[in-house]
């Protein structure tokens, strides 16, 4: 693919750019394609065109209901179509993209089938009174690189349900496969309902300055999350943040560590770590410490990593140069302050950007790979001695996605994932995601919430209509 078959979709037309940018591919480190990069003036006809089809988009809800079914069944027929263009540039095992464009579907489906009936909160001698959603028009949406696709429809499928209409910008590191389902979508949805252009961070600063939309629903890092919250002050644009996490795992006393090792390893390793909610940092008791570690560094040692078009290849690359040095970074650090590496420990031979999975021992909070956020594929093991101090610790940063508790007495790890503060708490499982399960950050992971009723309200004002009687 290169610059002449990747458009950007405004106004239901398919559009080049003046300018493109190089897109690599994860797996070799060459540049294979390039995407158009928005111009300001392009912005603004996507804002203008998403602002126009909003006024008819807005009336009826039944056209809505069934547009966005029609979208799922685009997103079913053309999943193993789009696969390998999200494989080449995002990195993931060809497998897990086919299932992100699935998912994608289901999550579109999901919402053509969600209602947000009025509520009626009066109905006396004085007055009827129903609470009622409304939407709030142009909505500007910015995605990250790790599931670039199925995470945009977490904002586009709410955003266009509730009668508002969408201007999105996928990553520079992963804008293809965006901007080939906008193509798909554009067949099925009104021309300006949903507009998807590609381009640099400034595109993100322009998006989030421009005066046009009403709300901002962002999902990257955190540092990026609070330049945007700063962006939308000036005129008090609703946001929804979605950022990162440091997600801890607390094994409790008596679990059996041969049992939950490969789910452990899975919950932090997926798309080779690069998942918000992946975990981040393991607690174990002191006692299961070198059994947990081993265990999990065998599941290190012989997992397949390799190119995602290998259909042997269960973990990628690392998606970008940036992220890759980080990773790095981290974990020469933790080396350097006495953690001892059990499995990988640094990047595989040749070309492109595979991290050997990773586990590390022996480190303690203060250490870099436990206090940040990696995001990728290399994992710390904590050895703790009083389960009170482990949840003290989980709970001990700005992070507060989410975390998990694995024991083998379900009432045990209820009672410690009651003291978890962070927006979702697994038992014995991590990254169990599902439309109808509302999915947001305490704390600096995040402001609001995505998915299920409470997300599709996230896309709404709320009025309240009384008649006096
Ligand atoms: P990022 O913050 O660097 O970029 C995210 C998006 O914001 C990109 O499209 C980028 O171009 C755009 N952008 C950059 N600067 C901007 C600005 N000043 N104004 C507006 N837009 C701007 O994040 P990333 O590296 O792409 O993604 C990784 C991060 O995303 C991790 O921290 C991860 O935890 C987080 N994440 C969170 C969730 C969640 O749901 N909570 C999900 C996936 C990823």
């Amino acid at each position: 693919m290169d610059a002449d078959d990747t458009r950007m979709t405004i106004d239901g037309r398919q559009v080049a750019a003046e300018h493109t940018f190089d897109v690599r591919n994860p797996a070799t480190g060459e540049v294979f394609a390039r995407a158009p990069d928005c111009s300001r003036e392009q912005l603004d006809e996507a804002m203008a065109a998403a602002e126009r089809a909003q006024r008819d988009w807005r009336t009826d809800e039944d056209t809505r209901r069934k547009a966005l079914a029609a979208c799922a069944d685009t997103l079913f027929a053309h999943a193993e179509e789009i696969a390998p263009l999200l494989t080449a540039e995002q990195g993931k095992p060809l497998q897990a993209a086919t299932e992100e464009l699935l998912g994608t579907g289901v999550w579109f489906k999901y919402y053509a089938n969600l209602e947000l009936e009025p509520e009626v909160i009066q109905d006396d001698d004085k007055a009827y009174a129903e609470v009622v959603r409304r939407p709030m028009g142009v909505v500007a949406a910015i995605t990250p690189w790790n599931f670039p696709v199925i995470l945009g429809s977490w904002k586009v499928a709410p955003a266009l349900r509730a009668g508002n209409t969408v201007v999105l910008k996928p990553s520079p590191y992963t804008p293809l496969s965006t901007l080939r389902v906008a193509q798909l979508l554009s067949e099925v949805l009104p021309p300006g309902v949903l507009n998807v252009v590609s381009g640099g961070d400034d595109l993100g600063r322009w998006m989030t300055a421009h005066p046009t939309p009403r709300k901002i629903s962002f999902t990257g890092s955190v540092a990026t999350g609070k330049h945007v919250a700063a962006a939308a002050a000036p005129d008090l644009k609703r946001v929804t943040l979605e950022l990162g996490g440091n997600d801890p795992a607390i094994v409790l006393d008596g679990t059996d560590v041969e049992q939950v090792a490969a789910k452990l390893f899975w919950g932090a390793f997926a798309n080779s770590g690069q998942v918000c909610s992946a975990i981040k940092r393991v607690y174990a008791p002191r006692g299961a410490h070198d059994d947990l570690v081993e265990a999990l560094a065998e599941q290190a040692r012989t997992v397949r990593v390799g190119d995602g078009m290998d259909p042997e290849s269960k973990l990628g690359p690392v998606n970008n140069r940036m992220q890759f040095d980080k990773v790095r970074e981290l974990v020469d650090d933790a080396v350097a302050s006495g953690g001892s590496v059990a499995a990988g420990g640094g990047p595989v031979d040749g070309p492109g950007y595979f991290f050997s999975p990773t586990i590390i021992a022996g480190l303690s909070d203060g250490a870099r790979l436990v206090d940040e956020e990696q995001f990728g594929p290399a994992l710390p093991v904590i050895a703790y001695d009083d389960v009170e101090d482990a949840v003290a610790r989980a709970n001990g940063t700005h992070f507060g996605l989410s975390g998990s508790v694995w024991a083998n007495d379900p009432e045990q790890a209820r009672a410690i994932a009651d003291r978890l503060e962070c927006g979702t708490v697994w038992i014995n499982s991590h990254l169990a995601l599902a439309p109808h399960q509302p999915f947001g950050g305490f704390k600096w992971s995040g402001v609001g919430v995505e998915n299920g009723p409470w997300g599709l309200a996230g896309f709404t004002e709320t009025q309240v209509q009384y008649q006096a009687r």
